[in-house]
């Protein structure tokens, strides 16, 4: 038994003491911990504040950090050293930026990419007293993704558990980091170590469960009629298995307990294929983030998503996924240079008339890792604007409380503008008689009543939080969160099972 611990640490600024989703990383890398270092010791800056004082000299601390909480987890990384641990930082941000880690977070090694399979040689080498700088993780087949150690989870504070199917995305969406981290050729995991992990969590009280997936549809019907096109076969093949172990899995999933409720992330394609929407119906996956981004064909062009649709045929095809049972958390972003203010009008009525279930609006931010980010610094000809004597094109290292909200330039419009047209689109899509004209979608009185409470602990979650420029208004609505968490908490927690049997 090795006298080092290891702590793995997740930072957040903020701690609502519930959280909505498990930070899958932490019990990933928690079961690829190997045993002769005992049980890591894990701490969730979302649930609660970390205390440095519980770290010893030798121990070793892992900090999983992507662009937002990068700063705080540099703080963690200098408390850390400083009481003598061995600091490695890994996530996406550290893969971008390991020198950045090393300089303002203390660290003595980066795991960069999947940490599933690297994790034990960095431990093995700080126990030996020597860790190296870095440690690439590459992209691990779909294969050996390492199933999470859920005996860790505390009971009671999390409302969603996570489980992956399929890590990468065909696509090149100009603001999104997950086809360059994380590669465009889909790696699909074995449908017998996700349904495991469905069976465990279902055992231990978890009827809701995220599938944190890049994009759950991977292959679309245009992809395969365009293989089937080329005089070579062996792409479409590669295509059809693909597409095949997306039924198999959902195949397994089906024979999950009925009352269980699956969520993913996919791309507006998927309504195309009805018989992979009714397979995902049958597969307990009652909901999914669509990323609509635009609701007009030059926004979308200007984000390299083509593939979507926009006006009525867009409202249409969302209104497909709802008709056959999964319901939509339709995402938008706002401040695309194609923007007008008629265009906040515009999204809202297509986001009502589409019949999607929950909504959220994002302002364009160049987010590291992107084409978006890549144009947006070289605009600045290496003479970037100073914001506390810190270079825009480092934005996350801008204190929290005096982070400015919205860095992309707009040719028409200021970003007080696009933030203040985009906070208005929240108000009107999550008003109080819209909410309650959207329960519909279920069928008792005390569940319309349990989804107006979702549905504004979601608001309160994500764009108060997210959109305020203002402390004191974060921290009212912090408040708010943590006080309307507790009620909406006990709605997703389902009854243990632990007699469950892994469907044969
Ligand atoms: S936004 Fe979605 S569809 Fe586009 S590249 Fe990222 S994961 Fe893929």
């Amino acid at each position: 038994m090795s006298l080092l611990r290891v702590h793995l640490i997740n930072p957040s600024d903020v701690s609502f003491g519930l959280a909505v989703i498990t930070p899958r990383w932490l019990f990933v890398l928690a079961a690829a911990t190997p045993e002769r270092f005992g049980t890591p010791v894990l701490a969730d800056e979302t649930l609660d504040r970390f205390d440095p004082s519980g770290v010893a000299a030798g121990d070793v601390v892992g900090i999983g950090i992507h662009t937002g909480n990068a700063l705080r987890g540099y703080e963690i990384g200098q408390a850390v050293h400083a009481r003598g641990a061995f600091v490695i930082f890994g996530g996406i941000h550290a893969t971008l930026f390991p020198e950045e880690a090393r300089t303002l977070g203390a660290a003595d090694a980066v795991v960069s990419g999947d940490g599933d399979l690297v994790w034990p040689a960095a431990l093995a080498d700080c126990e030996a007293g020597a860790p190296k700088a870095l440690y690439e993780g590459g992209r691990v087949e779909g294969t050996r993704f390492i199933p999470a150690r859920w005996d860790l989870v505390p009971p009671g504070r999390y409302m969603w558990a996570s489980v992956q199917t399929v890590r990468g995305c065909p696509k090149h969406c100009s603001f999104c980091s997950v086809w360059r981290t994380d590669g465009q050729e889909p790696r699909n995991r074995l449908p017998t170590s996700v349904t495991g992990e469905i069976v465990e969590l279902r055992r231990r009280g978890f009827r809701f469960i995220i599938l944190a997936d890049d994009n759950f549809y991977p292959v679309s019907l245009q992809d395969l009629a365009q293989a089937a096109r080329l005089p070579d076969p062996t792409r479409l093949r590669e295509l059809q298995a693909l597409r095949a172990a997306r039924f198999e899995l959902m195949a397994d999933l089906a024979k999950l307990p009925a009352d269980t409720v699956l969520f993913t992330q996919i791309t507006m394609e998927a309504a195309e294929d009805p018989e992979f929407i009714d397979a995902m119906h049958a597969a307990r996956i009652r909901g999914a983030l669509v990323g609509v981004e635009s609701v007009t064909p030059e926004g979308l062009k200007a984000v390299y998503k083509n593939f979507n649709l926009s006006g009525d045929a867009l409202a249409d095809r969302l209104r497909t996924f709802r008709d056959r049972g999964v319901h939509v958390l339709g995402s938008f972003i706002f401040g695309l240079p194609t923007d007008r203010a008629g265009t906040f009008e515009a999204t809202a009525a297509v986001a009502e008339r589409a019949g999607i279930t929950f909504a959220q609006f994002v302002m364009l931010t160049p987010f590291p890792g992107t084409i978006d980010f890549d144009k947006w610094e070289k605009s600045f000809n290496g003479a970037p604007p100073l914001v506390e004597g810190i270079p825009i094109t480092r934005h996350w290292l801008i204190p929290a409380a005096r982070r400015p909200k919205f860095y992309m330039p707009h040719p028409a419009m200021t970003s007080d503008e696009v933030r203040m047209r985009t906070q208005g689109v929240w108000d009107r899509f999550y008003a109080l008689p819209q909410i309650w004209k959207r329960s519909r979608c279920v069928s008792s009185l005390k569940a319309r009543l349990a989804f107006v409470l979702v549905s504004k602990l979601y608001r309160q979650m994500y764009a108060n939080t997210g959109l305020s420029t203002d402390s004191a208004r974060r921290s009212t609505s912090v408040r708010w969160t943590r006080w309307l968490g507790r009620p909406c908490h006990r709605l997703f927690a389902g009854r243990p099972m632990p007699d469950l049997q892994m469907p044969s």
